[in-house]
């Protein structure tokens, strides 16, 4: 069977982190292993589901590198899952409930307080025809119940029935199909749920291997009975663990500061967002890669933890940080023509080179960029010490040695050293306390600039 998988999100809102990791462990999976990937839009909730987010979702993708090879939605495909009701409803497999959600609900709660497990007693099951047109003549609409086979006999007689696979995250599994409700597949309305329009899908495109957040270990039971009542394949099974938040709560898609689209519109790298997504929650550490082919070398199944992983903002920063500090000029040298334009090749990645390992965003070379070549106030408290070290700046041309040669000078002529030597030359160069090494910064700034600025003179 050849592989492919599929990454089938809701265009109800933005992906966040949470959804682009399992879109990432498809893509991987895909790509390791010669497949497929494939983008499915899980658009059944017509009302909540719009274009814009479904564009959304193309858009961060792309951006992502996540690359797909066909893309379906659900919405173009009722007609194939009116038919696949047709026929559960005709091998008895379907069967319609008249109760409305909130009789379910104070039967279950009813069950919960007698101590019993809340599941569905498939009252609806044993209603015959006259009853059921007693519902509808009160103009009650049924939703529909799948029967799953986890009886003796009549459907009344549950027994314990273990629906088990080789979970290719988490090993063996079983769950057991006694302590679950049959699912419902079709709202009152008409509406699909999610799960067998997925299962349809997942029969019709020849999807190898299911992989997805562990939220849907349960799911996966009663769906795999759906498979074998649909007379489809059933796929491999992979469910990986999920990110919480700060909080501990799970994070949901709502939640607009973990979005991919405000990572992006916030500078960040959409290669550190990957590796963040490929390294959190395994046994390795959190670290930068710089390419997906990179990522795809070292993923593997056997690293996801088992446990949820906590999403830190802050620490996907400091990954977009550290990635750009070992960021090579070449990987970054047409967005920095595209910011510095008119500088040559060699200063643009001398520049590179002097100020990667200051930045935490690449947009922050714009400062630096101000500070090398712009014009700039300088910071001077040392007026006389500034004066003469300024004539003592020796003549260019410059190169990395030029400021050795300066400060051993600067040093000999007035005794300062260590902190009270440097820290006075890098306020009046640069204006700041902090930077890249100076080592680096002076011969981009030119002897003239830098006179002016140990002058006192902002430029
Ligand atoms: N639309 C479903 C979800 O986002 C897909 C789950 C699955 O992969 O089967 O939860």
């Amino acid at each position: 069977m050849d592989t492919i998988v599929r990454f089938a999100p809701s265009p109800t809102g933005r992906l966040h982190v949470g959804n682009i990791r399992t879109a990432l462990i498809n893509w991987l999976f895909a790509h390791k292993s010669g497949g497929k990937f494939m983008l499915r839009l899980d658009d059944t909730d017509q009302a909540r589901s719009t274009e814009e987010f479904a564009d959304g979702i193309r858009e961060d993708l792309r951006w992502l590198g996540l690359d797909w090879d066909l893309e379906a939605r659900q919405s173009d495909r009722f007609d194939r899952y009116d038919a696949m009701v047709a026929k559960l409803k005709a091998d008895g497999r379907l069967y319609p409930c008249y109760e409305t959600m909130e009789e379910l609900d104070r039967r279950r709660k009813r069950k919960l307080a007698r101590g019993l497990p809340p599941i569905y007693d498939r009252s609806g099951l044993r209603e015959d025809d006259k009853e059921r047109a007693a519902h509808e003549a009160e103009g009650r609409k049924p939703h529909w119940r799948f029967l799953m086979h986890n009886f003796d006999g009549e459907p009344d007689n549950i027994v314990e029935t273990k629906i088990g696979w080789d979970d290719l995250v988490r090993g063996t599994q079983q769950v057991d199909l006694g302590s679950l409700s049959d699912p419902i597949l079709v709202r009152a309305d008409g509406s699909y749920l999610y799960t067998l329009p997925s299962v349809v899908d997942d029969i019709d495109f020849a999807i190898s291997d299911v992989i997805r957040g562990e939220d849907h270990v349960a799911n996966t039971a009663a769906q795999i009975q759906l498979f074998e009542a649909l007379g489809g394949d059933i796929p491999k099974f992979g469910h990986h663990n999920l990110l919480i938040g700060a909080d501990g709560q799970a994070l949901s898609k709502r939640l607009g500061d973990l979005s991919i689209s405000s990572f992006r519109e916030d500078g960040l790298e959409s290669l550190a967002v990957v590796s963040h997504a490929a390294t959190i929650g395994t046994s390795d550490p959190v670290r930068p890669f710089h390419s997906l082919i990179d990522i795809e070398d070292q993923f593997s199944f056997s690293k996801l933890s088992r446990s949820p992983a906590r999403f830190d903002p802050q620490e996907l920063r400091a990954l977009n940080g550290k990635l750009l500090h070992e960021t090579v000029y070449a990987e970054v040298e047409a967005r920095l023509d595209a910011r510095l334009e008119g500088r040559s090749k060699p200063e643009v990645e001398a520049f590179w080179l002097a100020v990667r390992g200051n930045i935490e965003r690449f947009g922050d070379v714009d400062m630096w960029n101000g500070i090398v070549w712009g014009a700039i106030e300088p910071v001077i408290e040392d007026g006389e010490f500034i004066a003469r070290a300024a004539e003592l700046l020796p003549d260019e041309p410059y190169d990395e040695m030029s400021w050795g040669v300066w400060t051993a000078a600067v040093k000999k002529e007035t005794g300062a050293k260590g902190k009270a030597l440097f820290r006075p030359l890098r306020l009046a160069l640069t204006g700041m306390e902090f930077g890249p090494e100076l080592k680096l910064l002076l011969p981009l700034i030119g002897r003239e600039k830098a006179h002016a600025r140990l002058s006192g003179e902002k430029a």
